[in-house]
């Protein structure tokens, strides 16, 4: 759980109620090694707060995270250093990520360093972890500066930095969706690569739940702030239990394509389905339940839990139309 304190003014920061963006709440979610989990939803549904509260950028309002069966103590500087190497990020913008002034090598020494895997052969490392994200022949890429490579070379090179601290998962930040349509798919291609040779446990987080279907083994639905579907992705995608997530892959431009791009968020007036709400006062009840056209009287007022959805094991719908013991 996440909640971003806002700041009043004047008198009302004084007698007000205090108040908080609900970015993220109650969300609970387990990565395995050698599996994508797929984080799908709009601009602002509290994705990227995941990823950044799992890699320990953030302060967590409530809850823990475990590695292993074991509560990470993120307040024990050298308990969360060694958890940190172990969950490496991957941003949106791999030239925001990449310091403009310094090469590739300077980029990935420092990475191995940090982590201390510089090794007697430096170079011989840095050449792997150029080959490992198929930057070949290393030579070519190894003393070049950001802006002389492609967003998809950066990208690859992001990852390459990542890979540098050895980790067991990555949290990938919509990693593709501000490369040019044409790349995307090698690097999606690649980090599922990664994943079954180096039996990562990756985090990949998107607006688009047709690249969730096509690159993900496992995807979750998030909505204002909340989990409110998962299970495999076949399952999602081909078979949407809540109607949150049917809105989601009826709105995308075609739920068949690859990463097209436009973010639903920004795709008008999708069939009249309004705004995503305020996360500083959200709804009461289920927070879809303003937008959500087979709403309940009781939606309006009690939060849904995780309900078994029967038709694939594992699949949930947090969603009251799935209460077992309502039917
Ligand atoms: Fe719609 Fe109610 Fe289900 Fe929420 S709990 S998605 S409002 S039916
Ligand atoms: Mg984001």
């Amino acid at each position: 759980t996440k909640h971003f304190p806002v700041r009043r003014r004047g008198r009302a920061a004084l007698t007000g109620p205090r108040r908080a963006v609900q970015a993220v709440d109650d969300v609970t979610l387990t990565l395995r090694r050698g599996r994508v989990t797929a984080l799908v939803g709009e601009s602002g549904s509290g994705k990227s707060t995941v990823a950044r509260l799992l890699a320990g950028l953030y302060p967590r309002t409530g809850g823990d995270i475990r590695l292993h069966g074991e509560t990470v103590n993120v307040k024990h500087g050298k308990a969360f250093r060694a958890y940190a190497r172990r969950v490496q990020m991957i941003f949106q913008d791999p030239f925001a990520s990449l310091n403009p002034v310094h090469t590739v090598r300077y980029h990935l020494t420092r990475a191995l360093k940090i982590h201390g895997r510089a090794g007697d052969d430096l170079e011989k490392s840095l050449h792997d972890l150029l080959s490992r994200v198929q930057l070949t022949p290393p030579e070519r890429y190894i003393d070049k500066f950001p802006h002389e490579l492609s967003g998809g070379q950066r990208q690859r090179v992001a990852i390459a930095r990542a890979l540098g601290a050895d980790p067991e998962a990555l949290l990938a930040d919509e990693p593709v969706s501000m490369l040019d349509v044409s790349i995307r798919l090698g690097v999606l291609n690649l980090l599922r690569d990664l994943k079954e040779r180096l039996h990562l446990a990756i985090l990949y987080i998107t607006h688009d739940i047709a690249s969730a279907r096509y690159f993900a083994d496992e995807t979750m639905v998030m909505y204002a702030g909340r989990m409110v579907e998962g299970g495999d992705s076949e399952t999602i995608t081909q078979n949407p239990a809540h109607p949150y997530t049917r809105l989601l892959i009826e709105s995308a431009p075609d739920p068949d394509r690859l990463t097209t791009g436009a973010d639903p968020a920004e795709v008008p007036a999708e069939r009249g389905a309004g705004e995503p709400p305020s996360l500083i006062d959200p709804p009461s009840g289920c927070r879809f339940h303003p937008r959500c056209p087979v709403a309940m009287e009781r939606c309006k007022t009690d939060l849904p839990p995780r309900f078994e959805v029967d038709d694939a094991p594992g699949h949930w719908a947090a969603c009251w139309l799935y209460d077992g013991a309502a039917r």
